[in-house]
């Protein structure tokens, strides 16, 4: 081979790198995009299995047919189908924001060592799983783990660590968040078990706080207000390296980020979990309110609401929308393509 063909590959295989590196963060294209959302949404539009929550006497109350789908990529595009003004109240998908702020203040090994990073194999609430291993040995998505977590973010008053908390849920949103105050005033007026579990991590030495307020501020950030965009934009934010791919704010170091997937793939579908790696392979959180977010790490953040819930407590649709559109875009991180 002469000098010139060769220079002549490089070159060729230098445009090939260049333009690989180009290319957007997610290989799909939007009409891709667009028309998994589409067959997702028909598809499980008319579906009626499952109820809304009802624990909580507010919850019972939401419109059960509010049904809305978003992808966000790593790079910024937003794509939405079904109803995605209609907002609910976050519930359990708070947990993953609020324990991400916790390791931003003081390390993902400050969540590891206080409440652990295993499954309980119980439901959220359990008090069992406390029992079991004295407050150790479990997870900040269920709610021991959470309301620690909630406990553990910095600030003299309840008020400053309320500010900091929907600050850090803004910065994932890309817009400020507000509580539902319908929705936070009735869980108070009911979040006995949770006052009970708050408790038993005081008397284990996990929360080193007042127990009581360390649940009240868990209770309104369960009560913050979201629309399916603002879950997928907080979930892109997660796949693009603690990064806000919209406002292009980086909003928690990345290199804590593989520790906030790790616990949400292990846990944040509670007792799911696994049923739910095995069908797309992503970590994700669900909420009682009807929300589901995920993460394919890399490429986008997906997100979809509706609030009727199977036994677990994880949305019927939302699972089942997301599932079909992440499979789809091929969103799933363990699905290697042979070489
Ligand atoms: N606020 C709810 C509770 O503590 C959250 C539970 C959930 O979404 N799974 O019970």
């Amino acid at each position: 081979m002469t000098r010139k063909p060769l220079r002549a590959c490089r070159a060729l295989a230098l445009a090939t790198v260049l333009v690989l590196a180009a290319a957007p963060a997610s290989a799909q294209s939007p009409g891709d995009i667009e028309a998994a959302l589409k067959a997702a949404y028909s598809k499980y539009k008319d579906l009626k299995e499952g109820a809304n929550a009802d624990y909580i006497p507010a919850l019972a109350k939401v419109d059960s047919n509010i049904y809305g789908i978003a992808v966000v990529t790593t790079d910024g595009k937003v794509y939405t189908v079904g109803d995605v003004t209609s907002e609910v109240s976050i519930q359990s998908i708070s947990k993953v924001f609020t324990m991400a702020r916790v390791m931003e203040e003081q390390g993902p090994q400050a969540i590891a060592e206080n409440m652990g990073v295993d499954a309980t194999g119980q439901v959220f609430n359990s008090i069992v799983a406390v029992e079991q291993y004295k407050g150790g040995e479990m997870n900040a998505m269920v709610n021991p783990g959470a309301i620690t977590a909630t406990s553990m973010i910095k600030g003299a008053t309840a008020e400053e660590i309320w500010k900091t908390i929907l600050g850090t849920y803004s910065d994932f949103a890309g817009r400020p968040l507000s509580v539902n105050q319908e929705v936070y005033k009735s869980e108070a007026e009911t979040n006995q078990r949770n006052q009970a579990i708050a408790m038993l991590m005081y008397a284990y030495g996990h929360i080193k706080a007042d127990p009581l307020r360390a649940c009240d501020v868990y209770t309104r950030q369960c009560s913050v207000s979201v629309n399916a965009k603002d879950l997928a934009v907080m979930a892109a934010t997660l796949a693009n390296g603690g990064k806000n791919p919209v406002t292009g704010k980086q909003v928690m170091k990345a290199e804590n980020v593989p520790e906030v997937l790790a616990v949400m793939a292990t846990a944040g579908l509670y007792d799911d979990s696994g049923k739910w790696l095995f069908t797309t392979g992503l970590p994700a959180k669900s909420g009682v309110g009807g929300g589901i977010l995920a993460v394919s790490p890399g490429k986008f953040g997906i997100a979809a609401i509706a609030p009727p819930l199977d036994k677990s407590g994880n949305s019927v649709k939302a699972q089942k929308a997301i599932a079909d559109v992440s499979n789809a875009l091929g969103g799933n991180p363990y699905a290697p393509k042979p070489k």
